[in-house]
């Protein structure tokens, strides 16, 4: 499935196969036993949300002179104001709702029909890692080729689908793949899970988190594999393959939503294509 990915998409990439004798030499942790080759991508990048969720009001500020507001809740949105909870109005030209998996409070009718639906991941990370061991790239094996459509179109798709039902059935009934990345701080971030469902359960899974540890010992040896921390998030996602849900409910108002597991990377696109739309009046995916 790698080699079939590289040879369609690998220059657009700039990703390449490699072998794998080279692929430990980038990534020391990668278990020997049944390495064969690797897709090894020198464009993957991330940020630590940690320090992402506290740099980005500052830069928005000192950038682009945004203002944000912390401590008070959007209570309603009409054209051309928001009523906030702590009794403030906000008038603007354009109001763009961006309000995440809680999508029922401002907008409850326009959700009904959006096909959207929550998420929950289960996530784990490791204590730093000792003597400044790096993990090198991102790492991810089997199981993210079936999660993510970018792989959708290869011919061995089915073949690895129909393997790991037979092998591992309890992975793809909790929506489970495997990915590790390492911090500045030398942690280790591992996840996750996926449940799907309108009811979201406040309690993480011991058995769910031991099957996606079970799985990176299948490809990944950390020389700290214990757990420091374990949480879970919650994103809205589309029922009905929908990268996003965008929609005008009311003239001068924007719904932007249902960005789900990709909405940290592609929102800085879609926020740019949205706002292009919402100069023009109306807004059309790609357009
Ligand atoms: C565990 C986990 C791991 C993830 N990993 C990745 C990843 O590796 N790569 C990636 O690209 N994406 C990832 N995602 C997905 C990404 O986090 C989401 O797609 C993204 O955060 C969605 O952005 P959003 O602005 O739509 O919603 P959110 O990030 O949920 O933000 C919505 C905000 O609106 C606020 N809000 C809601 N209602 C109101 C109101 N009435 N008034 C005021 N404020 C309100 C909420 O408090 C919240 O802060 C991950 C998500 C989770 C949960």
């Amino acid at each position: 499935m790698l080699g079939e990915f590289q040879s369609r998409h690998g220059e657009e990439f700039g990703a390449r196969m490699i072998n794998a004798a080279d692929a430990r030499r980038i990534c020391p942790g990668l278990v020997e036993d049944g390495l064969r080759a690797a897709l090894w991508s020198p464009h993957e990048l991330s940020v630590d949300p940690r320090q992402a969720i506290r740099a980005i009001p500052m830069y928005l500020r000192e950038g682009l002179g945004v203002t944000t507001v912390f401590g008070a809740l959007a209570n309603r949105v009409e054209e051309g104001r928001v009523e906030l909870s702590d009794g403030r109005v906000i008038e603007c030209e354009v109001a763009v709702v961006c309000s995440g998996e809680d999508f029922q409070t401002l907008f409850p009718r326009e959700f009904e029909d959006s096909g959207l639906t929550r998420c929950k991941l289960q996530m784990m990370r490791t204590p730093a890692q000792p003597g400044g061991w790096r993990l090198g790239p991102h790492v991810a094996a089997g199981l993210t080729l079936l999660h993510y459509k970018a792989f959708e179109a290869s011919s061995t798709l089915a073949a690895l689908r129909e393997r790991m039902e037979r092998e591992r059935p309890e992975y793809l009934r909790w929506g489970i793949h495997v990915l590790a990345s390492q911090n500045e701080a030398g942690e280790v971030a591992i996840g996750d899970t996926h449940e799907y469902g309108m009811a979201v359960e406040p309690f993480c899974r011991e058995d769910l988190d031991q099957l996606v540890l079970r799985y990176l010992g299948t490809f990944l040896h950390l020389p700290e594999p214990r757990v420091a921390e374990r949480w879970m998030g919650v994103y809205a996602k589309s029922t009905m393959g929908a990268t996003e849900y965008v929609r005008s409910p009311k003239p001068g108002v924007w719904i932007v939503n249902g960005v789900g597991g990709m909405g940290m990377t592609l929102s800085f696109g879609l926020a740019q294509e949205v706002w292009d739309g919402v100069d023009r009046g109306s807004w059309e995916p790609g357009a």
